[in-house]
């Protein structure tokens, strides 16, 4: 074992379930490494390149491969999941001058925008190879709700690898994921998982959207339930697709930096939870004091998916961790 090793462990900060979990950061800027380092993230789970282009200016090519290899080189020999555009819905940008729409978070939002604006989609997935050069990247794409929608964005991130080796860039060896954001794309996870290295759960619009629940609107919070068991059994469904698979899953939501869901993800066989940075301690906290074998994992997720309501959800995970 290494020093850091022994140290980790004399803090309790290593052992029982928390061995198998890679616990990771969600970053929106390499202003955001601090904190990356100072609460000892495993990697970035989720970077939200989006925050590069909600200024007056889209960046260029150059500046986003900048920004991206900065997150990337911190990080490694951990992995940085890079997420492409996650525009429209809550997320503004004044520079892409998109009409309004009736429905924003049901409108053309994330890839599908990226899907109708080649263009920039191109020129980030071409950063996004060049980024990959300089350690372990992977790539994943938001909101996706059918299969169509993801072959495509694989084709064009095949094109954008062929140009910028035309182009004599270098390129790494790109993971590629899809996040688990949608109802459908979640109870269709097992045709999907053959067309991707992994998956990574987002549970704040899985919430919004199983449950019709505006994640914005404070007069609805008591509905906006993280916990609800169809929320939960649907991360299940998710994990069962997955492993049958042979792909990982991460979730990189609110709820992955929920110290009391984490005992259950881990049952479930989630590999990565991703949160943001000042979640870790907590999270990890309460993944080394269980020691759960299969029986237990077992015993934990059939008690949860068992209930009726967030509340008996809540009062089981209190009992059982
Ligand atoms: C999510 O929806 O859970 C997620 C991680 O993405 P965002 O919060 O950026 O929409
Ligand atoms: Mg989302």
């Amino acid at each position: 074992k290494s020093s850091q090793d022994l140290r980790e462990e004399q803090e309790g900060q290593t052992g029982g379930m928390l061995s198998a979990m890679v616990l990771a950061a969600n970053v929106g800027s390499p202003a955001d490494l601090p904190l990356v380092r100072k609460f000892k993230a495993q990697g970035v789970g989720l970077y939200r390149t989006e925050f590069l282009f909600m200024s007056d200016d889209l960046p260029s090519e150059e500046e986003q491969v900048l920004a991206y290899s900065r997150v990337i080189e911190a990080c490694a020999p951990h992995l940085t999941v890079i997420r492409t555009l996650d525009i429209g819905g809550d997320k503004k940008a004044p520079a892409l001058k998109l009409p309004k729409e009736q429905n924003p978070f049901l409108g053309v939002r994330a890839l599908r925008l990226c899907l109708q604006r080649p263009k920039l989609f191109l020129a980030q997935l071409r950063a996004i190879w060049r980024a990959s050069a300089v350690g372990p990247t992977a790539v994943m794409f938001p909101m996706i709700a059918t299969l169509e929608e993801l072959l495509k964005a694989k084709e064009m991130l095949s094109s954008a690898r062929e140009e910028v080796l035309r182009d004599g860039f270098a390129v790494g060896e790109l993971k590629v994921g899809m996040m688990i954001e949608i109802p459908s794309a979640a109870w269709n996870a097992e045709r999907l998982a053959a067309e991707v290295d992994f998956f990574s759960i987002g549970t704040n619009d899985l919430t919004q959207y199983m449950l019709a629940v505006d994640r914005e609107n404070n007069t609805l919070a008591d509905l906006y339930q993280p916990y609800h068991p169809a929320v939960l059994g649907m991360i299940a469904r998710v994990c069962q697709a997955a492993e049958k698979a042979g792909i990982w899953v991460g979730i990189c939501g609110e709820a992955g930096g929920d110290p009391v869901l984490s005992p259950f993800f881990a049952a479930l066989g989630v590999k990565e939870l991703s949160m943001a940075p000042g979640s870790l301690p907590k999270v990890r906290r309460s993944l080394v004091k269980l020691n759960f074998g299969a029986e237990e994992k077992q015993t934990l997720v059939e008690a949860v998916l068992a209930c009726s309501t967030a509340s008996e959800v809540i009062d089981q995970l209190s009992k059982l961790v």
